[in-house]
């Protein structure tokens, strides 16, 4: 795949006039207000169907989950269709698919991949239609990176429930999340060392007793997806919202962590792709029409080297993005070095990029009202989340040293 087809020529063009008539207009509510992402997000799968086409997937997965046949979980949809609005949607608003993305791919993906289909059909089914929204919390103030070894959070096994203790945070929808899948350490009692313990995960409820959901942080970029912490005390959970209903789940605990990383870091190709895109146009457009001296600052060649190796940035992440979409078309899972090496380039060319098209825009770049200074925000955490640069490496390393 060296191109989109004429199908996926006419998906983008209906996905960026609803980004143009629906999504634009609200950009300041959503970055300056507080004004959560979630109705916008809701219009967008109604007017495009997507709601139905949920409700589709989930019903294959569960027949698949029932039947007992292996399922990927996301759904088999089409990979290019879902990267398509990835990218569209990143070109104004990256925060607008960091909520999406969490509350469908790693809440009712996780709960898919693990749950039983009575919890798939209790939880899931809502989150992938939008109905409820979901976060995904497995980070905590001094486990980020480390976040398995490290978690201190506990499920204390108490008759046939279990206690919950602890404190997520960085947890993306986690003010507003109606559904919380959540990563807990086994305490049973054998006084076993924290970091070797059993992994589990449990779907909470909002409004559960002793469950907290503090309020939204403030931070440097994206803006549109809240992100907040997530307090725990003595949280009471039956053996019902454990996922698989069992503490040995095949493929659960930090197993289904890894294999979120893997999906996630191939997303966030997709989302740099958006924000180079739209950084490159700006730009360009930018640079035809300011003038200097009497001159386009286009003529000026110190521009036209940036102008350039943001078009090169372009070009190699796109065709890391086709590759993929090729690829997971004929159901070939990218390796986690893989995916982690995407991640890795993909991230820093979109902080690159949008930090040069600030350069470019001069003072006006620094003014919100030009778009590329909320994009060079909104790209910085792309570094960080789903794994910082330093742990691609080390993925990307281990993998090239185990051969
Ligand atoms: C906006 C946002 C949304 C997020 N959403 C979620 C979410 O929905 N759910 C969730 O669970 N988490 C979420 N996170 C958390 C995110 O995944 C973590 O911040 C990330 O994994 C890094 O962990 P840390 O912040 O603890 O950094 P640390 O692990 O403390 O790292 C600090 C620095 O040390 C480096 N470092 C650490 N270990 C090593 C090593 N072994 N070798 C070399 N360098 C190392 C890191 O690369 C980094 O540069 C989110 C974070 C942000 C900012």
């Amino acid at each position: 795949m060296y191109d989109w087809s004429d199908e996926h020529q006419a998906i983008i063009a209906v996905v960026r006039r609803f980004v143009d008539e629906e999504i634009r207009p609200v950009l300041d509510d959503l970055e300056h207000h507080d004004v959560p992402p979630y109705e916008i997000l809701r219009r967008m799968y109604d007017v495009f169907g997507l709601k139905e086409m949920a409700r589709e997937s989930f019903h294959r997965l569960y027949e698949r989950k029932v039947s007992g046949e292996p399922a990927s979980p996301r759904g088999g949809s089409d990979p290019a269709a879902q990267l398509i609005s990835t990218i569209e949607l990143c070109r104004v608003s990256p925060g607008l698919l960091t909520s999406l993305g969490v509350s469908t791919g790693l809440a009712a993906g996780t709960i898919n991949k693990l749950g039983t289909p009575a919890q798939m059909q209790r939880w899931a089914l809502d989150l992938m239609t939008l109905d409820k929204i979901g976060a995904w919390a497995i980070s905590e103030p001094d486990s980020g990176s480390d976040a398995l070894g490290g978690m201190r959070t506990t499920a204390r096994r108490d008759g046939d429930e279990y206690v919950l203790n602890g404190q997520k945070t960085w947890i993306t929808n986690g003010p507003y999340a109606d559904t919380i899948v959540l990563y807990a350490k086994l305490d049973d009692g054998s006084g076993e060392a924290m970091r070797s313990r059993k992994v589990l995960t449990f779907v909470l409820d909002k409004g559960m007793e002793g469950l907290e959901q503090a309020k939204r942080m403030r931070k440097m970029g994206q803006h549109a997806s809240p992100t907040g912490e997530i307090f725990l005390s003595d949280v009471r959970a039956g053996r019902d919202r454990l996922l698989g209903e069992t503490e040995e789940p095949k493929g659960g605990g930090g197993e289904s962590a890894k294999d979120n990383f893997v999906a996630e870091r191939a997303g966030v190709a997709a989302m740099s792709l958006g924000i180079i895109e739209e950084c490159v146009r700006l730009s360009v457009d930018y640079a035809k029409h300011r003038t200097q001296w009497e001159t386009p600052i286009g003529q000026y060649q110190l521009i036209q080297l940036k102008l350039a190796q943001m078009e090169v940035a372009r070009i190699n992440v796109r065709n890391m993005v086709f590759a993929h979409i090729e690829r997971s078309g004929d159901g070939v899972v990218p390796t986690l070095a893989e995916a982690s090496a995407m991640k890795l380039y993909a991230a820093q060319a979109a902080c690159q990029v949008a930090d040069d098209a600030i350069q470019v825009f001069g003072g006006n770049g620094y003014i919100a009202e030009n778009r590329v200074e909320q994009l060079s925000r909104d790209a910085r955490v792309l570094r960080i989340y789903a794994g910082t640069d330093e742990m691609q490496v080390v993925a990307i390393a281990k993998d090239l040293l185990r051969r």
